[in-house]
C-alpha cells in the first residue's frame, strides 16, 4: 500500500512517455505520490527516480502490459483495495492510422483490448472504489477524433468515442459532490504515438499540433474548473455547449412507439 500524502495517491497509465509522463510529472509537483503504469518498467524507474528527487513524492512503478489479462487483473485488484488511491488517469493508448480496410483482426484485437476494454475496466474498478468512499477523481484520455469519423481514423476514432461516451455516462450514475469525472480530449499532440503507429511526426502541421506540456497543464487547469469534457483546442466552448444542447434537443423524440411518417409504415389515424 501507498502512504497517504496530503494529495492522496494518483496512478497513471501510460506514464513511461508523452501524456501520461507528463500528468505523472505535474502530479507529483501538485503533491500527489504516484503509481506509474506502463510495459516499459525501465522508463518507468528512471520517471519515478526524478519525481521522488525533484519532489519527494512517494512513486511505485507498476510493470503491466494492459492487453495482458492477468496484468490487467493485477491492476483492478490494486484499485479495489488500495484505498490511499484517490486519483486515475486512465490514459494508456495507441492509435492506428490507415484504412479500416488495410488493417487485420490482431491489430484491431490489440487496440480494442488496449483503448477500450482495459479503459473500461479500469474506470469500473476506480469507479466502484470512489463511489464507495464517496471520493476520488478519474481523468480518461480520449481525443477529438472521437468528435469526427470525417478524419477517417475509423477504428481508433470508434475506441475514442467510447472513452468520451463512458465518461458522460458514468458521471451520470455516479459524478457529484465527491467523485469527479473528466474526459480529456486532446487534439494532435507532440508525442511518441505517431511513431509508434508508423506516421511521420515531421508530417505534422505544427500550426495545429500542441506541445504535449501544454496539453497537460490545459487538461489539469479544465480540471481544476470541473469540467466533464476538456477540449484543450477548442478556443470556443460555446461551440461544445451548443452541440450538446442539438443532442439533448434530439433525446425526447429518440425512441418511439411508432416510426416517423417518412418510412411509410405506421398508418394515419385518420386515414
Ligand atoms: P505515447 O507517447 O505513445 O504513450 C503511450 C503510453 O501508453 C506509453 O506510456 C506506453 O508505454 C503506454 N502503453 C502503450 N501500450 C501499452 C500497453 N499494452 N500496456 C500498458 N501501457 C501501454 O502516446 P500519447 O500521445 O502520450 O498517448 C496517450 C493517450 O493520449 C492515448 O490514449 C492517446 O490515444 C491519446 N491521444 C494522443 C494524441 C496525440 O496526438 N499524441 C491525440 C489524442 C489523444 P509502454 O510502451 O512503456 O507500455
Amino acid at each position: 500500500m501507498t502512504q497517504a500524502h496530503s494529495h492522496g495517491t494518483a496512478l497513471v497509465t501510460g506514464a513511461s512517455a508523452g501524456i501520461g509522463a507528463t500528468y505523472a510529472d505535474r502530479l507529483a509537483k501538485r503533491g500527489h505520490d504516484l503509481i506509474l503504469v506502463a510495459r516499459d518498467a525501465a522508463r518507468l524507474e528512471e520517471l519515478a527516480t526524478r519525481l521522488r528527487a525533484e519532489t519527494g513524492a512517494d512513486v511505485e512503478v507498476f510493470r503491466a502490459d494492459l492487453t495482458d489479462p492477468a496484468d490487467l487483473a493485477r491492476l483492478e485488484d490494486r484499485l479495489a483495495h488500495d484505498s490511499a488511491i484517490d486519483l486515475v488517469v486512465n490514459n494508456a493508448g495507441a492509435a492506428l492510422f490507415g484504412g479500416f480496410l488495410e488493417h487485420g483482426p490482431e491489430q484491431i484485437e490489440n487496440l480494442v483490448r488496449l483503448n477500450i476494454v482495459a479503459v473500461a475496466r479500469l474506470a469500473n474498478a476506480a469507479a466502484k472504489a470512489f463511489n464507495a468512499r464517496g471520493r476520488g477523481t478519474l481523468i480518461n484520455v480520449g481525443s477529438v477524433v472521437a468528435l469526427l469519423p470525417e478524419y477517417r481514423s475509423v477504428v481508433y476514432g470508434a475506441t475514442k468515442a467510447f472513452v468520451l461516451y463512458l465518461t458522460q455516462g458514468l458521471n451520470e450514475e455516479i459524478g457529484g459532490a465527491g467523485v469527479k469525472l473528466q474526459a480529456v480530449l486532446p487534439g494532435a499532440t507532440r508525442t511518441e504515438i505517431w511513431e509508434r503507429s508508423g506516421r511521420d511526426p515531421a508530417a505534422l502541421d505544427p500550426a495545429r499540433t500542441m506541445d504535449v506540456d501544454e496539453l497537460v497543464d490545459a487538461a489539469l487547469a479544465g480540471l481544476d474548473k470541473g469540467e466533464l469534457v476538456t477540449i484543450p483546442s477548442l478556443l470556443d466552448p460555446a461551440e461544445w455547449d451548443a452541440f450538446q444542447a442539438a443532442r439533448l434537443k434530439m433525446a425526447p423524440n429518440l425512441s418511439n412507439a411508432h416510426p416517423a411518417d417518412r418510412y411509410g409504415v405506421r398508418v394515419p389515424i385518420d386515414a
